[in-house]
């Protein structure tokens, strides 16, 4: 299969996606209490998460999982990596004005 992404690309989601942002975009149940970000875990539906904002990974401390953007956004959606890369590529195009 051919590459559809540039390692760029890929690199800027994983690194760039703001966490609060992308959950409001996904309509994805969170909210934030005493700085921290609280979200339902896509793959357990525990509340019991925390934002690592130096590597964007959000942590789910119930089933024990790390997601990135692109790992949150296929469990929260249910679909593949090619399409949560588009969808969140989609998303950002939308973000940016210019
Ligand atoms: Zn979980």
């Amino acid at each position: 299969m051919a590459r559809r992404f540039t390692d760029q690309q890929l690199r800027q989601l994983r690194n760039e996606v703001p966490f609060p942002w992308l959950l409001q975009r996904l309509a994805w149940p969170h909210r934030r209490r005493d700085g921290q970000l609280i979200f339902v875990c896509p793959r357990c539906g525990e509340s019991r998460s925390d934002l690592n904002p130096q590597e964007n990974l959000v942590r789910c401390f119930h089933c024990q999982t790390n997601f990135n953007p692109i790992d949150f956004t296929m469990a929260a959606r249910d679909c593949g990596f090619v399409e949560a890369v588009q969808h969140l590529l989609s998303l950002t195009d939308r973000h940016q004005t210019h």
